[in-house]
């Protein structure tokens, strides 16, 4: 059903003149009656979103199941044990919350081993001598091998500037990408998407040009010590170079000496490129009671980084997941349309995971209605971003906009824009793709870090997320779009 709370006028016309009294009259009561059914049917909603959060916030288990994701089993790089380790304790989760089938969708992954950690040194500068860096390998990346790397660092701000100086500039150096993320971004994700090319494409324009080492400013918002990892993309024809990220205090540092001079640096890191291995989505399925062709997806990515224990990124966005089916339940609400919950895995690091669900889902001619995914953190919830085809997006957008005063109370907007890697391959099928979206302002002290632990996850944060998303997935479910 369509735009059920604001839009009852539009189903009366009056269109013969003579009898146009009795019609207004008609037409009068019947509008009294209709707006009475929508203030109860939003009435009922109000009251049924009340009840999740009530649920999520007294018997809610995701905080208990992130523990154990992080704590009990812990990094989940995609190819490693501990990555296998989580497929299989998910699906066996998965068998004990409601759902009628619960498989395994295979992928082929990347494999990839960090090695001994990464260190890096300033040396023999003529302002500070010789001073150790806080340094990590980039995933995907090559190790120096045991000599490691010594060579004069270039600083650049961007792609382009490497192109421009070309092989005159940066054959024989460590090129060093030290443009920061954006302050002004109120939205730390628009930051990170305005710098991680510079993590993602450093390697390969560098490389082009005869670098030996590439250098980058880790991506984060904040000035600290810690340095954050994440995924390089790797060309064939392009030599592979080693890549490292550097802590934002050195990168300042660093920038600070070459202004007064060179900067010549010792980096030695071990990263192992490795056959890639078979692994697994982890999906569970209800079946719809009345749209059974009509399918709402719920994910997360069950992959992290090998630092820290991956609890933001994104056990987070697996327990949110993991929880809807359970809070429905809890409340009595039985879902019209098949509902799935997907972990997917190597989102980090290749999205296997997410290529091969919708490689899949698309052979067979599935329609997702709705498709969220949760990979932002656990933090306290702002809303959903929303993404469709341009013919509907204007559409569902109305619609999902239309139950703002059931969302508003519990502080959730919706916005255009990106929903998830995962999900992103959804998008022909003519549905909506929405992005749970939580506060952003913390979430780059732990991305990708040896912080991002179990203990950086608060309990209601986290609960008030899968109440959200609960709460939008009903709406969608029990009104369609
Ligand atoms: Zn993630």
């Amino acid at each position: 059903m369509k735009n059920i709370y604001h839009r009852p006028a539009t189903l009366f016309q009056t269109t013969t003149p003579g009898a146009s009294n009795v019609v207004k009259k008609v037409t009068f009561c019947l509008l009294v009656f209709l707006s009475a059914s929508c203030m109860f049917a939003q009435q009922s909603d109000a009251f049924t979103i009340k009840s999740i959060y009530d649920k999520a916030l007294t018997e809610g288990e995701c905080h208990d199941w992130l523990r154990h994701l992080t704590k009990e089993i812990g990094p989940r790089l995609a190819g490693s044990p501990g990555a296998e380790a989580a497929v299989h304790s998910m699906r066996r989760l998965m068998d004990t919350l409601g759902f009628d089938t619960v498989y395994l969708q295979a992928c082929t992954v990347p494999r990839w081993d960090r090695g001994a950690p990464a260190t890096g040194r300033i040396i023999n500068n003529g302002v500070i001598g010789t001073e150790e860096l806080r340094v990590i390998s980039l995933g995907n990346t090559i190790g120096t091998g045991p000599n490691g790397v010594t060579g004069e660092l270039v600083e650049v701000f961007s792609l382009k500037e490497v192109e421009d100086m070309g092989a005159a500039g940066v054959a024989g150096k460590i090129v060093f990408f030290n443009r920061p993320m954006d302050p002004t971004q109120l939205q730390t994700f628009r930051a990170y998407g305005g710098a991680v090319d510079q993590r993602g494409m450093g390697l390969v324009v560098a490389a082009r040009f005869g670098a030996k080492a590439v250098l980058v400013r880790s991506m984060t918002t904040g000035l600290d010590d810690v340095p954050h990892t994440g995924a390089v993309a790797l060309v064939d024809d392009v030599e592979k170079i080693p890549a490292l990220s550097v802590s934002t205090n050195d990168a300042e540092k660093i920038s600070r000496l070459l202004r007064q001079g060179t900067v010549e640096v010792h980096l030695r890191s071990n990263g192992r490129i490795l056959p890639p291995v078979p692994s697994y989505n982890v999906i569970g399925e209800l079946r719809g009671t009345t749209h059974p062709d009509e399918i709402i997806l719920v994910g997360g990515h069950l992959d992290s980084w090998d630092v820290g224990e991956g609890a933001h990124d994104d056990g987070a966005g697996c327990v949110h997941a993991l929880q809807v089916l359970p809070l429905w339940q809890k409340i009595g609400y039985r879902p019209k349309r098949t509902f799935r919950c997907v972990l997917f895995m190597n989102e980090e690091n290749g999205l296997a995971g997410g290529r091969a669900y919708w490689d899949a889902s698309n052979a067979n001619n599935e329609y997702h209605l709705a498709a969220l995914e949760s990979d932002s953190g656990g933090f306290t919830p702002r809303g959903f971003s929303a993404q469709a085809e341009d013919a509907v997006f204007t559409d569902y957008y109305r619609t999902i906009n239309d139950w703002l005063p059931l969302l508003e109370p519990y502080g959730l907007h919706f916005e255009s824009g990106g929903s998830g890697a995962d999900i992103s391959g959804l998008k022909s099928q003519g549905g909506l793709l929405l992005g749970f979206k939580p506060d952003s302002q913390r979430y780059f002290d732990f991305h990708h870090t040896a912080n991002d632990v179990f203990e950086n996850v608060n309990k209601r944060e986290l609960e008030l997320g899968a109440a959200s998303i609960t709460s939008l997935l009903y709406l969608i479910d029990k009104h369609g779009l």
